[in-house]
């Protein structure tokens, strides 16, 4: 079949010969067969379509020659530019190695292009044919082919795919490029690279300083460090990204982000999207880690923190046990931590190789919380509707307080009286008598400062009416059932000297631990 002989174009008429472009693109077998030292397929293709159009006499206009390899319209400038001028009426004819050359991406690019070409009367020529989509049967043609051309396509994605998570599961790194810090050998092993290796390490040192990523993003730009994207531009983001990869630990893990195409006026971008940790594919020792394993879960405990929090309100969530709870073993503060793939917390000795064994933190605040109530049982207090949630909180604390300092005034009046029988030591008294005025010392000054809250509250007209109930309000027992969250730290902050927590290894009893409540007064 030759050219003259389909339907005459208007535009022949005024010129003698018909003006065609080419269109050049390399497929994917061709950048497999490069590869395999087939010699550079766009001069092949491009001599190969010059000789088409010698055959058919036809005057080459432009050639359009794709660089960038994206399946759709939008990653491909040039098929964009060539669309352009084919709807313009620019062209008669558009020669290319084949179909699929010009789309084989999804329905709507393969519309695109049948449309743009249908309206102006364009035709594709290839080697094997040439295709004129004003033609019925061509059309129908057109689309069949492209439809094979699609499922293949697909199918080659998902080939791709498996043998991505192969090649991972054997331990190559397949990534773009290396992950910053390592270097990688021609068998795709990751191998430390001595010029970044030490940049990580350092990350992470900060980290576990406690740095957040934008303090060390502003050491990195401070020092003019290159990034991993080559240039000194340091973002938190960049940070966050290394800390919380498990590449530096040793491990080879694929499918940890993924990139979504997003329509952006005519160009294509990627938004990067990290993934669920149970979608990935991660293969552990696998190669020479930077960070220690320890180190790394440290940071990445710390960094695991929901930052929306700290960042939204600018302010730290407290959590009601923080600063009042203490390993009975070693005397340290306990700590808070979120527990992995679990909803509920963990609170743990922080010192390492303490035998004190963790415990769910839900747990030990409840079991306080029960303490404190039972040791407030039978304590009332008048009501008074009108009274804040805070005045009620106070006032119930004021009543607990001034009992236990009559209780500890007669104490002292006691430990007095055994002193003058001779019941105890000068020293013993000494010691007895400083504890217990110290209790006394400690609940005059509660009860000064609850006072003076309580003033100061009386003075704020507009403060939120209680939502707990009549009885909850004038029996602090109930209260600390029932507060939550900041409420409740108050509450504690004000009734409990510190908390000892004990729970060793050989310890049975059950999933709670034993807690001893000091109260503060
Ligand atoms: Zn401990």
């Amino acid at each position: 079949m030759t050219i003259k002989e389909t339907t005459v174009h208007e535009s022949q008429v005024h010129s003698p010969r018909l003006r065609a472009a080419l269109y050049l693109r390399k497929s994917r077998a061709d950048l497999e067969a490069e590869a395999r030292g087939d010699g550079e397929t766009l001069a092949k293709h491009h001599r190969a379509l010059c000789e088409l159009a010698g055959q058919h006499d036809v005057e080459i206009r432009r050639a359009y020659q794709e660089i960038a390899s994206g399946e759709h319209i939008l990653e491909r400038p040039q098929m964009q530019q060539l669309l352009h001028d084919v709807s313009n009426g620019l062209y008669d004819l558009v020669l290319c190695m084949d179909l699929d050359r010009l789309g084989r991406g999804n329905l709507i690019d393969q519309g695109v292009i049948q449309e743009t070409f249908k309206r102006s009367g364009t035709r594709i020529v290839t080697p094997r044919k040439i295709y004129d989509l004003r033609d019925e049967l061509d059309e129908e043609w057109t689309e069949f082919e492209s439809f094979l051309a699609r499922r293949e396509l697909k199918l080659i994605t998902r080939r791709m795919q498996r043998g991505r998570e192969q090649s991972v599961k054997a331990g190559r790194s397949i990534s773009k490029r290396p992950p910053y810090g390592y270097l990688r050998t021609d068998e795709l092993k990751l191998i430390p690279d001595p010029q970044t290796a030490p940049v990580v390490k350092w990350i992470y040192a900060l980290a576990s300083n406690s740095l957040g990523p934008s303090a060390i993003a502003e050491r990195l730009r401070a020092m003019a460090l290159p990034s991993p994207s080559g240039n000194a531009l340091w973002s938190p983001s960049t940070v966050r990204f290394i800390l919380l990869n498990p590449v530096y630990r040793g491990a080879l893990v694929w499918g940890r982000v993924r990139s979504h195409k997003v329509r952006e006026m005519e160009r294509a971008r990627y938004h990067r999207v990290v993934m669920e940790p149970d979608a990935w594919i991660v293969r552990e020792e696998n190669h020479e880690p930077i960070v220690d394993c320890a180190t790394w879960e440290r940071v990445n405990n710390e960094s695991k923190r929901p930052p929306t929090c700290a960042s939204a309100n600018n302010k730290k969530k407290i959590h009601p046990l923080a600063g009042l709870i203490f390993c009975a073993t070693c005397k340290r503060a306990m700590v808070r931590q979120p527990v992995k793939n679990r909803p509920h917390n963990a609170l743990r000795c922080a010192t390492k190789g303490c035998p004190t064994r963790s415990a769910r933190y839900e747990l030990v605040l409840h079991a306080v919380q029960r303490a404190l109530s039972d040791q407030f049982r039978g304590v009332a207090i008048t009501p008074n509707p009108e009274q804040t949630e805070f005045t009620a909180v106070s006032d119930s604390l004021a009543h607990v307080i001034a009992r236990t300092r009559q209780a500890r005034e007669e104490q002292l009046k006691r430990i007095c009286e055994m002193y003058e029988q001779g019941v105890y030591t000068r020293t013993q008294f000494q010691a007895r008598y400083d504890e217990v005025a110290e209790q006394l010392r400690q609940a005059n000054e509660s009860l000064e400062a609850l006072k003076q809250e309580r003033n100061e509250t009386n003075h704020k007209t507009n403060r939120a009416k209680s939502a707990l109930n009549a009885r909850a309000r004038c029996e602090p027992s109930h209260l600390f059932l029932s507060c939550k969250g900041d409420d409740l730290r108050a509450l504690l902050i004000k009734s409990v000297r510190r908390i000892e927590y004990t729970r060793t290894l050989n310890d049975t009893g059950g999933e709670c631990p034993r807690l001893n409540v000091e109260l503060l007064f």
